[in-house]
């Protein structure tokens, strides 16, 4: 079977296609790097997803903090990541790389504040 991916570890979106047989990963093309092979290996394993939205902020000049995830989680777990996200209110002032969220379900991810408020 052939399956196209667009590479998301880095800006440049590769887009490549896979041949593969029995979810094993037989040879590819379009990828630019080795990064990208990596990634398309994972993505038939354990694919995994970041997240980068933003939080209320109270007592601040903005409303919103922006926020991301210092490492991606399964995919399968955004919703329910984006759940404990969406319940996070803070307090101004807000530093960038203030860590809100240590392990966030319990991943080797925490959620860090991206933007100071
Ligand atoms: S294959 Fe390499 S260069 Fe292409 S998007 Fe992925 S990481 Fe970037």
């Amino acid at each position: 079977m052939i399956r196209e991916f667009t590479c998301i570890v880095c800006p440049n979106g590769c887009e490549i296609r896979a041949e593969i047989q029995d979810g094993v990963l037989m040879s590819m093309t379009g990828h630019t790097c080795p990064k990208g092979e990596s990634y398309v290996k994972q993505e038939l394993t354990d694919p995994r997803r970041n997240i980068a939205t933003s939080v209320l902020v109270k007592g601040g000049q903005l409303l919103l903090a922006s926020v991301r995830l210092t490492n991606p989680i399964p995919k399968d777990q955004i919703f329910a990541a984006m759940e404990v996200i969406r319940g996070l209110v803070l307090t101004a002032p807000v530093e960038a790389g203030t860590v809100v969220v240590k392990g966030i379900l319990g991943y080797d991810s925490d959620v860090i504040v991206t933007k100071s408020v």
